[in-house]
């Protein structure tokens, strides 16, 4: 049976995408997420598996359609198959998606198509071994493109790279990361650094490279054409004639997408954030351990936190107050 949409916030928006953050952990430091000396979150702070699950299925009560699991590196939350598995047999989900660095993919890939996983999602910024080092402090290349070769055999329906262009670290690598996706017929999307975390590795506003200048450098090899398809989330696609495969943008700065807003977080400590730009949010976490709190009590909290969600962001790369909270806990 369908649900009805029951998640709308105060502009009108319908909430059917929830992005669930399973840990704040990672075996890379990318300079763009993470300081070098990272503290993550208590242990006993973070939700359980069985907590994401319960609010992974109020979500998709109340409607919601898609799940997507980040972190942190989803990958290393320990015995975090079995939250995919059990997410995944929920009949009114259409797509349980994940992001990955990739890493622990040549394990996992399998039993995530298995667990029916369609699209996933691969981090990869750099297609040379030191840099790719340098960007992730602590990745090692090779072990990602065996990750990469390892979902393309596990047979998704879609694999798409993300990759994150700063200048004086990788920008001459736009074209050759584009050609390794299309080679290899991934889809490629390209993400403007937001001021998330306060970093230590380089001056946002100085590495700071827009979508369209991304785009131009794309448009000197590939034919784009723009397109109006939607996969639900916030980027923009564009078709390259001669290839089924196509390249995105999120850019957070450069096209404001807060008016399609349709998503919110859950954060590795159970708290329901509205917006990734701002602070406004609820603490489900409370909720979830308080033993009067039953799942239709947990679903109204939900419903009444809607109306804290914000018309939009207003992420400045010049401003000294960055969001201080850190992608990785967020849930990128
Ligand atoms: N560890 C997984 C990964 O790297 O794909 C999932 C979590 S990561 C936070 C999700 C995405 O957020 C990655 O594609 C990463 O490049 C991106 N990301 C992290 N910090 C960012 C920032 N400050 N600005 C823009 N994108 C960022
Ligand atoms: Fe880890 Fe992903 Fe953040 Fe890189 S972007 S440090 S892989 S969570």
């Amino acid at each position: 049976m369908e649900n009805s949409p029951a998640l709308v916030d105060r502009f009108g928006r319908t909430v059917d995408y929830i992005r669930l953050s399973v840990t704040d952990r990672c075996d890379f430091r990318c300079v763009y997420c993470m300081a070098e000396d990272m503290t993550f979150v208590p242990r006993a702070e973070v939700l359980t598996l069985e907590e994401l699950y319960r609010v992974g299925a109020a979500f998709a009560a109340l409607g919601v359609k898609k799940i997507r699991l980040t972190g942190g590196e989803p990958l290393v939350r320990h015995n975090v198959m079995h939250l995919v598995e059990q997410l995944g047999a929920i009949e009114s989900l259409r797509e349980l998606v994940i992001t990955t660095n990739g890493s622990q993919l040549d394990r996992y890939a399998e039993p995530l198509r298995a667990a029916g996983v369609r699209r996933i999602n691969i981090s990869l910024d750099s297609l040379d071994p030191d840099k790719f080092r340098r960007i992730t402090r602590t990745g090692d290349l090779k072990q990602v493109l065996t990750g990469i070769d390892a979902a393309r055999a596990a047979g998704f329906e879609r694999i798409k790279i993300n990759a994150v262009i700063m200048k004086g670290r990788n920008e001459e690598e736009i074209l050759d990361l584009v050609d390794f996706a299309l080679e290899r017929g991934l889809d490629i999307s390209f993400i403007e650094e937001m001021p998330l975390g306060l970093i230590d590795d380089h001056d946002r506003a100085l590495t700071f490279c827009s979508s369209d200048e991304v785009r131009e450098v794309i448009s000197t090899r590939y034919q784009l054409t723009a397109t109006t398809e939607q996969t639900g989330g916030p980027s923009r696609y564009w078709a390259v004639t001669g290839s089924d495969n196509r390249v995105g943008f999120i850019s957070p700065h450069s096209h404001n997408f807060c008016h399609l807003c349709n998503r919110v977080r859950v954060t590795v400590e159970g708290r329901l954030l509205l917006c990734l730009g701002n602070e406004h949010s609820m603490d489900l976490r409370a909720l979830l351990r308080d033993p009067a709190v039953d799942d239709a009590a947990l679903q109204q909290a939900i419903i009444t936190a809607m109306d804290l969600k914000p018309e939009k962001h207003h992420f400045d790369l010049d401003a000294e107050t960055d969001i201080v909270r850190f992608m990785n806990t967020t849930g990128g």
